[in-house]
């Protein structure tokens, strides 16, 4: 078979960056070389100070397809995707219809996905107060793990879970081995919040974010650790805002508990004290912070506890932004910005002293662990599929609707001057963006992990 070889002076591996030739060969990495062992006979890239990344993993995003495509779509998400240096998607089971709590809507979203994927993808099932018994199938369907919300999503569809109601389906959970991710915050805290806020100023994002105090993301969190010393299943807690759950958290995890932790890029780049009066495309749950807790959360992945970072790209119609009138209070709640993660955790890390390596950790090979595709996703490595993005370090940007890709071209990163610029992006050996373009046809499937 035909041998690629693609040289870099900074190929990112996980012993470190260096100066490296990856060598491909169809679908796969057959080794990573110095460059003077480059084979003379194979065919050669060379992106020269460029860096060459594993292509990305995304654990945390909504599609919203099949049944809200009109929000975005597998079609639209995967172009952006591609864009931004990523080469898996796993979609969470909700704002979709149906939502992915059975089997059968697991196919309907199979369906959905077909033939219209720029990058590969797979599905988390959702856990909801009446499925216990569909989770096994789910799991034997597929699915590398499972969401559940302790408070109301947002939206109609999946709905949240008790305690009692969780309680009722971690045995099968434990069962299959698979992770729970949780949207760890609870009403009760964000009730009481809410109602003394009743005459407050809802355009004020300040307001918005005292709606949803750190309690409530502290007391879910002690629940579902007390819940996993019990029931002893892996427990994921997606978007970690509140810096001040992270001694809980540490101290689960020295404890030996299997606790995993992810943050969000918006939680790291943009502080409550910046954001303008109402500008509601930073309206998410639970809230970005004040910049102390942002430095907090940067801390916590200097001190190794937090696992990966996911974008939980939420895009939706304009008109739910509802960017005219401004009031947080209304405004869907989810930021969109899939296709710049990147460029937005590289300037940040780079200026905190962070290295390439961290960031490969956090966005490639922590994903692919916490969806049990880390044999194969996430790593430069022989035998891993060929899924890297070429990274122009020294380059950098303003933020611009073209450079979105995703079907509704909103966000908060809009005007950002960020670091880095994404030249390339290689799926199992094959370019799916190059210099702005979408080269080939959609190639992009369901990873099953073997
Ligand atoms: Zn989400």
């Amino acid at each position: 078979m035909n041998l690629r070889s693609f040289l870099s002076r900074q190929v990112v591996t996980s012993e470190g960056v260096r100066p490296a030739a990856l060598l491909v060969e169809g679908e796969r990495i057959r080794d990573v070389v110095t460059l003077e062992q480059v084979p003379a006979w194979a065919e050669i890239h060379d992106f020269g100070i460029a860096a060459i990344l594993p292509g990305l993993v995304d654990s945390h995003l909504h599609i919203n397809d099949p049944g809200r495509a009109d929000w975005e779509g597998f079609e639209t998400a995967t172009r952006a995707a591609a864009a931004g240096g990523y080469t898996l998607l796993v979609d969470m089971p909700l704002n979709c219809l149906p939502a992915t709590t059975t089997v059968a809507a697991l196919e309907l979203k199979r369906a959905a996905a077909r033939h219209c994927c720029r990058v590969d993808w797979m599905a988390w099932g959702g856990v909801v107060a009446d499925n216990p018994s569909d989770l096994e199938p789910l799991a034997a369907a597929g699915v590398p793990g499972f969401k559940c919300f302790l408070i109301h999503p947002g939206i109609d569809g999946l709905t949240m879970v008790t305690e009692q109601q969780l309680r009722a389906a971690l045995p099968a959970i434990a069962r299959t081995g698979l992770p729970l991710l949780v949207h760890a915050e609870l009403p009760g805290p964000i009730d009481s919040a809410t109602e003394n806020l009743a005459n407050a100023d809802w355009s004020c994002y300040q307001t918005y974010m005292q709606s949803r105090p750190q309690e409530a993301e502290i007391s879910a969190i002690r629940i579902l650790l007390s819940l996993c010393r019990e029931y002893k299943f892996r427990l994921h807690i997606v978007h970690l805002s509140a810096s001040q759950a992270l001694p809980d958290l540490c101290a689960a995890r020295s404890a030996g508990l299997p606790v995993t932790v992810e943050t969000c890029p918006h939680y790291l780049h943009f502080d409550a004290e910046s954001i303008p009066q109402s500008a509601t495309l930073f309206k998410c749950a639970p809230p970005i912070r004040n910049r102390e807790n942002r430095e907090k959360l940067w801390q916590a992945h200097r001190d190794g506890h937090i696992d990966l970072v996911a974008t939980d790209h939420s895009p939706c119609p304009p008109e739910m932004k509802r960017l005219a009138e401004g009031n947080f209070r209304t405004a869907w709640g989810g930021i969109a910005g899939l296709s710049v993660a990147l460029p937005v955790m590289y300037t940040e890390a780079i200026a905190r002293g962070f290295a390439l390596t961290d960031i490969a950790c956090w966005m490639a090979e922590g994903p692919a662990k916490l969806a049990g595709c880390h044999k194969q996703k996430g790593r430069i490595a022989p035998g891993y599929d060929a899924d890297f993005v070429v990274f122009d370090t020294e380059s950098a940007f303003h933020v611009t609707k073209e450079r979105l890709h995703y079907r509704h071209p909103l966000s908060p990163y809009l005007d950002e001057k960020l670091r880095g610029v994404i030249k390339a992006t290689y799926l199992r050996g094959k370019p799916v963006f190059v210099d702005g373009a979408f080269p080939g046809e959609p190639r992009g499937r369901e990873h099953r992990c073997c």
